[in-house]
């Protein structure tokens, strides 16, 4: 027999028994013996008959002396068969095994036979007792060897088969499998001994040390197969053709020096890893791990910055279309104005970047060239007038940078993201006109629900005695209009207290192109930000008075730039005038519609949702695009190197300072009240939140009922505040809207399933209630929360349950403790072990069937030394002594490392 065969060929399997083994995927002799038990019995004999009760199992043999039938409770039968030591002396006493209502047991056992039991002595009364013990009657000596006196192997999941006769089949197998050696296929060096002793002693050990050693073996075996797969993949992207895929870095500075942030150390490390990579020859692999709200978005987007300024185009990919929308929504906000052209491409949704209709219509667009007395985008001086671009600036407005005058982009909040009413924006934008010319020019502004952006030129405050200029001070203009807005705010609405975040964000204008893209930016904030649609009036927004709204198109901004020298010719020249730098999308980027132009990198967010032939499958070209996936699911370090150990992996371990605290606590639904009325104080003080339901996934017509069910309840309960519903059975273009009307503040509470998942970015957001909490599994819930404690504010995350069971207790009893996601990873894997991460279509690898990701780690760490320490060598598996290695290389749809390569 070889260990290849299939067990079909066996014909002493009963055939039921084989239909049985093949619904358990056992089809070939290997396949049996690497059905390996799951745990094991001591069961060798004791010398003799116990006189005390004990907790453990022990196996017993002696002659029957009695049996009898006992009835209780009317028609139930007790069968009890007393068991005499063989050896008998004067202090043995015998033992009485019992069977409830088992009446087969009644026809195997006979006063005078030989009797071996497994099972627990228990006191009853006087007399020992074991209840259902395990038994055989001796009648060959080899079938109580297989079951009995012995270290016995229990298995998992025999259904359709009884340990018993599972047993006796291993056993038999064994014994006829051919003897010679069963190779293993793993250096010498990191196993010895050879696989069929170590088969026969996993399933048959001799005692507990041959067991211990059999495993080592097995493991480190399994492991090894499993790391070679994943040095194979490794190797086999090293060796595909790539390119340099990073420019200089300038675009990236532009980029940062606009943030309203700075980066922290870590966000700053992994960028200059990536960078690195980006830099090398060898296709990127690269592995981003960082906690939720860690700024993964950020790196994403240097990353790309680099590959666009070296010439590229870069692809985001994320895994749903919200997800996509707000991707492509914050990465408009921030590299439009750098003068970068983006493309959305998800199934409801494809949109280039570039003039909104609203200003491609001219409609709007006022009185046209250079005619105005007043207003007007800021453009160079100079254009030349058969510039279409220019036809619409009106040159009294053209500011000369030149003029030794700063400008300033000046951003500032409301405090708390307070939401203002319309009435309450008129205010603002009034007040923010009532002292143009008087304090400062004003170029552009606009009043949003909860911040306000100017561009703005200090006017002359005096000059002194000595003949020096002095201008109005930043503080001085925005002491103004803070002050004298929130007066007035404050009496329209009956409150007190400040209205304005004291601290605002104010930037001097570096250059021409550095003002036309402020500019830009701030006229079309409200359109870019989805407060209102491209063919609809924003009333709050201030560009001059006879032209209105009429930003230089993409283009035009971009020429000036190239003009102007500002940029490095060669950078971003490479693509085609029309071709977006940055598509982003969901899985529809995946499909051959979309063409790509001279793809460089790729970006995958929250990878767990994409597969490994998914990411193959945008990857797959040549020359390869390098390819950075971000991931929000922190998973312990020891795993890392198997799960991703394809991947390089870079890991943000530090959280931008500004976070306000997130406060998690786990509540009895009877607190719903309480709950209540907290959230209540919250929403008063203008925050908004979240509440998330699980949903059993029946039937759209039943989910679609449910969500209706929760929504009325929550909107009845959350009266006057406005609520708002998001689930998975709503269509596209409406969960958008939906998303939209919560991020701008219009909607307070968000009545959710667990759509709302991943990345969704609302700073003010801060409560969170989730209901039904021990339904969901510690990483999920992990990943829920990072929903909240965007901003600066302090966030609340309320876990609703009634389950008052331990593992429910201690499951959110970690989630109240730490909200940092490696200690989170770290609980769930103790808590529920590591389960699905591999043999999953994310890791696209095998399930383990022996080796334990945990307790086996410093195992796994040699054996992915060994695989790697081949490839190293023979990174094409041509050594003659590597030849059986082969064999293992087999990627999921059969292919072999052979025929790949
Ligand atoms: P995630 O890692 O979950 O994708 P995001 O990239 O969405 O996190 O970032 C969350 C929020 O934090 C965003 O609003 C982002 O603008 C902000 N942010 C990112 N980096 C920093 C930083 N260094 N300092 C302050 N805020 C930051
Ligand atoms: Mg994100």
């Amino acid at each position: 027999m070889k260990i290849a065969q299939p067990l079909v060929e066996l014909e002493w399997i009963p055939r039921p028994r084989l239909t049985a083994l093949r619904r358990l995927g056992i089809e070939k002799v290997e396949d049996l013996l690497t059905h390996y038990p799951r745990r094991y019995e001591d069961r060798h004999q004791f010398p003799s008959f116990p006189r005390e009760e004990s907790d453990l199992p022990i196996c017993l043999c002696g002659e029957v002396i009695n049996t009898q039938v006992r009835r209780f409770g009317g028609w139930k039968k007790i069968f009890e068969v007393t068991l005499q030591e063989s050896q008998a002396n004067a202090l043995s006493q015998p033992v009485v095994c019992r069977w409830f209502n088992l009446h087969y047991v009644q026809k195997m056992i006979a006063t005078g036979q030989q009797l071996v039991v497994f099972g627990k002595p228990r006191l009853r009364g006087k007399r020992i007792c074991i209840d259902h013990p395990e038994f055989e009657v001796i009648e060959s000596d080899e079938e109580i060897s297989i079951h009995f006196r012995r270290i016995t192997p229990i298995y998992p999941a025999t259904e359709g088969v009884s340990q018993r006769h599972f047993r006796s089949i291993i056993h038999r197998v064994l014994g006829e499998l051919s003897d010679g050696p069963v190779a293993t296929l793993a250096p010498d060096r990191l196993v010895s001994g050879d696989r069929r002793s170590a088969l026969q002693s996993i399933h048959f050990p001799e005692n507990w040390e041959e067991l211990k050693a059999a495993r080592e073996h097995l493991v480190l075996s399994e492991f090894f197969a499993l790391q070679m797969l994943i040095a194979a993949r490794r190797a086999q992207s090293d060796r595909r053709p790539g390119q340099v895929h990073c420019g200089t870095g300038e675009l990236l500075d532009r980029f940062l020096k606009q943030l309203p942030f700075g980066l922290t150390g870590a966000q700053e490390k992994v960028i200059s890893e990536i960078r690195a990579a980006l830099a090398a020859k060898q296709p990127m692999n690269r592995l981003l791990q960082g906690d939720v709200g860690s700024g993964k978005t950020v790196v994403a987007i240097a990353a790309i910055l680099l590959a666009v300024e070296a010439g590229f185009q870069a692809a985001l990919m994320a895994p749903t279309q919200i997800l996509a929308e707000q991707h492509y929504s914050v990465l408009r906000r921030w590299l439009e104005p750098l003068g970068l052209r983006l493309a959305l491409r998800t199934a409801a949704r494809q949109e280039e970047s570039g003039p909104l209709p609203l200003f491609s219509q001219g409609v709007l667009s006022g009185n046209g060239n250079g005619s105005g007395s007043a207003g007007g985008p800021p453009a160079e001086s100079g254009g030349s007038p058969d510039d279409p671009d220019d036809i619409y600036y009106s040159k009294r407005r053209l500011p000369h940078f030149e003029r030794p005058w700063a400008k300033y982009a000046i951003t500032f909040a409301t405090r708390d993201r307070r939401t203002l009413s319309p009435e309450a924006r008129q205010i603002v934008f009034d007040c923010i006109l009532k002292w143009r010319e008087k304090r400062y020019e004003l170029f552009a502004c606009c009043v949003m629900a909860d911040h306000v952006h100017l561009l703005i030129e200090p006017a002359v405050k005096e000059v002194s005695k000595d003949g020096s200029t002095i201008f109005f001070s930043l503080s001085e203009i925005l002491q103004t209009i803070k002050s004298y807005t929130a007066h007035a705010i404050n009496r329209l609405t009956k409150s007190k207290g400040a209205l304005w975040e004291s601290e605002s964000f104010d930037r001097m204008i570096r250059s021409e192109n550095d003002l036309h893209e402020k500019f830009r930016y701030i006229v079309r904030n409200p359109y870019d930000a989805g407060v209102v649609r491209a063919t609809e009036e924003y009333p709050w927004v201030w560009s001059g008075e006879d032209v209105r709204r009429v930003p230089p198109t993409l283009s035009a901004s971009r020429r000036k730039e190239q003009a102007s020298g500002l940029r490095s010719p060669e950078s971003v020249a490479t693509l085609p005038a029309t071709e977006p730098h940055i598509i982003i999308g969901t899985h529809a980027l995946l499909y051959d519609t979309v063409a790509f132009h001279n793809l460089g990198l790729v970006v995958i967010d929250e990878q767990h949702k994409f597969g490994v032939a998914q990411r193959a499958r945008l990857t797959a070209r040549e020359p390869a695009p390098d390819v950075l996936v971000m991931t929000a699911t922190p998973i312990p370090r020891t795993l890392t190197m198997t799960v991703y150990g394809d991947l390089d992996v870079s890991i943000i371990d530090e959280m931008p300072a500004n976070r306000g605290k997130i406060v998690t606590a786990a509540r009895d639904e009877a607190k719903l009240p309480e709950v209540l009325a907290f959230l209540r104080k919250e929403l008063e003080s203008g925050r908004q939140a979240y509440v998330i339901y699980p949903l059993i996934e029946e039937s759209d017509k039943l989910e679609a009922k449910a969500a209706a069910v929760e929504f009325a309840r929550w909107t009845e309960r959350l009266h006057p505040f406005t609520c708002d519903l998001l689930h998975g059975r709503i269509p596209a273009p409406e969960k958008q809207l939906v998303m939209e009307n919560f991020r701008s503040g219009k909607t307070k509470v968000l009545i959710s399933t667990t759509v709302i998942e991943v990345g969704v970015d609302v700073p003010n957001a801060t409560v969170m209630i989730i209901e039904n909490a021990e339904r969901f599994g510690l990483a999920q819930l992990h990943q829920l929360r990072g929903r909240i404690g965007r901003g600066e504010h302090k966030s609340y995350c309320i876990l609703l349950t009634n389950d008052k069971s331990s593992e429910t207790q201690e499951k959110l009893g970690v989630l109240e403790k730490t909200s940092n996601g490696f200690e989170i990873a770290e609980a769930d894997w103790e808590l529920r072990g590591p389960g699905d991460l591999l043999g999953t279509a994310q890791s696209g690898l095998p399930a383990l069937k022996i080796g334990s990701l945990k307790s086996d780690a410093s195992l796994m760490r040699r054996a992915r030394a060994a695989a790697t320490l081949i490839f190293e060598k023979d990174p094409l598996l041509e050594w003659p002594e590597n030849q059986r290695f082969r064999q293992l290389i087999v990627e999921e749809q059969g292919r072999t490392f052979a025929n790949v390569s």
